[in-house]
């Protein structure tokens, strides 16, 4: 089950905030077993998120969007999957009510117009509820039976209803995980370390063996897919 992550946002590729959210996410899938081999980050721009979609679904099988879920004009994560799944967007009565009782609960109590727009779903999708925001997490199937899921921005909102919600879910798609263990070696250059373990590395499967250098030391990422982590 191969996955992809979109974070979606120009202040990550601007450099303003640093994309936490891609590595909290690739960390969770690997633990699910779920293999990512490609992380795509695009701007707040309608034509290059949704060439970022229709890719990744060409290659992957399950699309992980983070951002882009708010209320203003250029959040437009949810239009754009709509569009590319299409599906027309609909008022969620449960949403809107889940958005009046945050506000109720928080120190925004002006409820604007725009945020009515977050009520809005795909039809067909499956609403997360957002415990700490108003942007509820959505899962979509397409056609051909892949799934996009669409998670809010900030960090604060995205790991709780992942590790509540999208854990559960993600983890009755794939019945292995990935365990990786890294062996630290101090003193020992990476071509040297390399050349001892020539053997490992030429016939390496399954655990797989990444040497990495580091300053004054060599790391090397042993991971193992297999049912279980014991069996890792
Ligand atoms: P909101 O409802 O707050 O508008 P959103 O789902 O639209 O949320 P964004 O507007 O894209 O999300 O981002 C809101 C904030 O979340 C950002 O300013 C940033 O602080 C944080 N954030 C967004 N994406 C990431 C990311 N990939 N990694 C870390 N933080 C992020």
């Amino acid at each position: 089950m191969v996955t992809e992550l979109i974070s979606v946002g120009t202040e990550i590729l601007l450099g303003n905030i640093t994309n936490t959210n891609a590595r909290y996410l690739a960390e969770q899938c690997a633990a699910l077993g779920l293999s990512c081999y490609y992380q795509v980050t695009v701007g707040d721009n309608p034509d290059r998120l949704e060439g970022a979609l229709r890719q990744a679904l060409k290659r992957s099988d399950v699309v992980i969007l983070t951002g882009g879920l708010g209320p203003t004009n250029d959040d437009l994560t949810k239009e754009i999957t709509a569009k590319v799944l299409g599906k027309n967007l609909a008022e969620d009565a449960h949403t809107r009510e889940c958005i009046e009782a945050y506000f109720k609960t928080t120190m925004h109590r002006v409820i604007t117009d725009n945020n009515w727009k977050q009520a809005l779903v795909p039809e067909g999708a499956v609403v997360v509820d957002n415990r700490n925001g108003t942007a509820p997490g959505l899962i979509m199937e397409t056609d051909d039976n892949k799934t996009v899921i669409l998670l809010p921005g900030p960090p604060n909102e995205l790991y709780p209803m992942f590790e509540q919600d999208i854990r559960p879910f993600l983890s009755r798609l794939t019945k292995e995980v990935i365990y990786s263990r890294t062996v630290k070696i101090g003193g020992l250059g990476e071509s040297f370390v390399a050349a001892q373990i020539k053997d490992m590395l030429d016939s390496q499967t399954n655990p797989t063996i990444a040497p990495y250098a580091k300053t004054g030391e060599v790391h090397l990422r042993v991971t193992a897919r297999a049912q279980s982590v014991e069996m890792a």
